[in-house]
């Protein structure tokens, strides 16, 4: 069965998610692990994990993702500004080792005019330092779409943060398909091309998550505007492709495109029903 869910609010704990998830035919979901912006995370609250690990099992939820916030950056150019993202990144790890089964998903950085491969080491070194406090997450890079300075816009840089890291038992890529397309990675025309690609210089074992979105942006555009599944520039065909892919259809799917609940319980029919029309 399709493991697809999509981004949730997380400001009234894990058992609301979970039960909002079921609500629209999601088992898997993605949540912010404090307000995406920084700020505070809510005070850990062991009776609702516990909770919602009871309602997971029984609803056959699985594996969802903790997205860090989005604007820690790794790869800052002021140190303070590093080991803030460290220390909001140990704090989060902290937590998340009472939600087994839950993987962290971050933005490498942006190097802001030190180069990519300064940006590179920076992240590498925060990988190694967090690796060091022995947590228990699997930790996820995610695929950029390259706007600004961003950090992580190919594979190759993805793979260059990888090398660098000491112990890689519990470190992945997710890959986001808006990101990618308009980092320049034709998944709508490609798909097979991308996956070999993505295979030869990261390897497919690493990809342990996929964003859904459409982009409103085409090939190449390094924007990064998300779009409703099959409204945007990627196209229904090669989601159609995606979902049911040998290499992605194990993995869990998790939309991040601009719609309300209702919107993305549509989404989640239509990639569900191109699953089974593949598979009848
Ligand atoms: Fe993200
Ligand atoms: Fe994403
Ligand atoms: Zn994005």
């Amino acid at each position: 069965m399709l493991k697809i869910g999509c981004h949730l609010s997380c400001s009234k704990g894990y058992l609301a998610m979970g039960r909002e998830a079921v609500k629209i035919g999601a088992n898997t979901f993605q949540f912010f692990t404090r307000n995406p912006r920084g700020g505070r995370a809510k005070e850990l609250d062991l009776a609702d994990i516990g909770e919602y690990l009871a309602f997971a099992k029984e609803h056959e939820i699985g594996q969802i993702l903790a997205h860090a916030p989005y604007t820690l950056n790794a790869c800052a150019k002021d140190d303070s500004l590093r080991h803030f993202a460290y220390e909001t990144m140990c704090d989060d790890l902290s937590r998340l080792a009472h939600v087994p089964g839950c993987m962290y998903n971050f933005h490498p950085g942006s190097h802001v005019k030190q180069g990519a491969m300064t940006g590179i080491s920076y992240i590498a070194d925060m990988l190694n330092r967090i690796g060091e406090q022995g947590f228990s997450t699997t930790i996820l890079l995610e695929t950029m779409a390259g706007k600004g300075s961003e950090v992580g816009r190919n594979f190759e840089e993805l793979r260059a943060i990888i090398d660098k890291v000491e112990d890689t038992g519990r470190l992945g890529v997710c890959l986001d398909t808006c990101h990618v397309f308009d980092g320049g990675y034709d998944i709508a025309g490609d798909l097979e091309g991308v996956l070999n690609e993505f295979d030869a210089v990261i390897g497919l074992e690493r990809l342990k998550a996929v964003h859904v979105n459409d982009s409103k942006n085409p090939l190449g555009s390094r924007k990064d505007r998300h779009e409703k599944i099959g409204e945007g520039q990627i196209g229904l065909d090669a989601f159609a492709k995606i979902v049911t892919h040998p290499s992605l259809r194990r993995l869990p799917f998790y939309l991040e495109t601009p719609n309300d609940l209702p919107g993305y319980q549509k989404e989640i029919e239509l990639l569900r029903a191109m699953v089974s029309q593949q598979t009848r």
